[in-house]
């Protein structure tokens, strides 16, 4: 359903009168495409205390070259020196005087080292940082974005700071990411990274899933679009559009992961849970059956099948498992208890499973947790609570199904082994369960 309130702020007349009445501008958000492929514009490193990150090339090769316009696209803060009060005002510093001229849909990263458990100051000025890049968030406007990396070796960090400095992540907004040290495969051909992988995208015939498959593919990975019988036609023309195979299966079929594993003899490198349903009742109208649908597609299914094909050895090591989790399993909505529940124990999963996976099978296990993101599902909520979804976040518009696809690129990069056990919010920095 077409977001009618951003389109009458394209227009002269709307955006008169909503100015005219303080009603939310949305900006317009630069994505990736052939016409943007980067940002346009250059890069502002700085730093606050003393680093020795060595970030320099990494940042060069991002293609971004350094900024001589004084007005740069993307602003990269190394703060990973900051250890106490003193040295977290030289984040001030730093950013008091350049925010105003980052160039519009353009990007702040922060970098941040992890808390230091033995040194309470540095934890201190460290977790300060989340604070910081939170706010300033929500207060940047035009488009921008602020988001917060802790790494402790930037070449670790290389397909992660990539990504934030791309227009691909145009709706990533508010976040902490956590990189660890970890083994890095850089790409061939870093504009199609998932060449020879293999991907299965569930829930793929349509929305956010369709863009999954479709992003993937784009980045060169044969893919292989899953979905429920009823909706085979559909599957089978993306795939087919796709080069790729399509799948008629329901997930929650108790052999769902074993007749996976048989139809992938040669394995599998990305599998991407994306399937998901909601039965939106408040838990006093709510039916057995409701709850019991809703938790079996978007968290049983799920941990069926990655125990299955874990288990069957059809996820390769390098791979990459990406779920599906969702802003309300971290804030709670009316009329989801079932929905929240289920998507709040994919958290659950990513967090234990991630470190196990890692170790035993050379698998990184993160969620894509989107806001509220246009697609068919979000187009069935009933108006109020639907234009509420659109407007309540730092960028004052839904999301679009790409931007939960080119997150999910990027947890898949062969790069981003080093990212682990994330949950990743695509929602424009929602209010709800920031
Ligand atoms: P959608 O309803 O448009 O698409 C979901 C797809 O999953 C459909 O093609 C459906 O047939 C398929 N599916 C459902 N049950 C299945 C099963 N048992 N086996 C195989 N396939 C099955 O939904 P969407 O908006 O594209 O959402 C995709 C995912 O993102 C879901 O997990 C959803 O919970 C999550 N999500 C969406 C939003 C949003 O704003 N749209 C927000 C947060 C989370």
């Amino acid at each position: 359903m077409a977001d009618r309130y951003l389109s009458l702020t394209r227009t002269a007349p709307g955006r008169f009168l909503t100015r005219r009445i303080g009603l939310p501008q949305p900006a317009e958000l630069i994505r990736r495409s052939d016409r943007h492929p980067r940002l346009t514009g250059g890069l502002l490193h700085l730093t606050a205390g003393r680093t020795d990150l060595g970030l320099a090339p990494v940042l060069a090769r991002t293609g971004l070259g350094a900024d001589e316009t004084g007005h740069p696209a993307a602003v990269v803060l190394d703060a990973t020196g900051v250890r106490d009060v003193d040295t977290l005002a030289e984040v001030h510093a730093a950013l008091h005087p350049v925010v105003r001229s980052v160039t519009a849909s353009g990007r702040v990263v922060v970098l941040g080292a992890p808390l230091d458990a033995a040194d309470h100051h540095q934890a201190a000025a460290q977790q300060a940082l989340e604070g910081f890049t939170r706010s300033l968030g929500k207060e940047i406007g035009r488009g921008r974005t602020v988001n917060l990396v802790r790494l402790t070796d930037a070449d670790a960090a290389e397909s992660t700071l990539r990504f934030l400095l791309s227009p691909g992540s145009a709706y990533l907004d508010g976040q902490v990411i956590e990189v660890g040290p970890g083994e890095v495969t850089a790409p061939a051909d870093w504009n199609r990274p998932l060449t020879g992988r293999t991907a299965l995208v569930t829930g793929a015939a349509r929305g956010i899933g369709a863009a999954v498959a479709e992003t993937l593919a784009g980045q060169g990975a044969r893919v292989v679009v899953l979905d429920v019988p009823q909706a085979e036609q559909d599957a089978r023309e993306l795939a087919e559009r796709l080069g790729g195979s399509a799948l008629a299966l329901d997930i929650t079929a108790a052999d769902a992961g074993e007749r996976l594993a048989g139809v992938l003899p040669d394995g599998l490198d990305l599998l991407i849970h994306n399937a998901g349903i909601t039965r939106d009742r408040r838990l006093v109208n709510m039916s057995a059956d409701r709850w019991s649908s809703v938790l079996d597609v978007n968290l049983a299914g799920v941990l069926r099948t990655t125990d299955a094909l874990l288990a069957a050895g059809t996820v390769n090591r390098g791979g990459r498992i990406v779920a599906t989790a969702s802003i309300a399993g971290i804030a709670g909505n009316a009329g989801q208890t079932n929905y929240a529940a289920s998507k709040a124990g994919i958290i659950g999963l990513v967090r234990s499973l991630a470190p196990r996976a890692l170790a035993e099978h050379g698998v990184t296990v993160n969620a894509v947790a989107p806001g509220f993101i246009e697609t068919r599902m979000t187009a069935a909520v009933p108006l109020l609570i639907r234009e509420a979804g659109r407007r309540m976040n730092s960028l004052a518009q839904g999301g679009l199904p790409a931007d939960v696809a080119e997150t999910t690129a990027w947890l898949a990069h062969p790069a981003s082994g080093t990212v682990n056990g994330q949950i990743v919010r695509v929602c424009g920095q929602s209010l709800l369960g920031a």
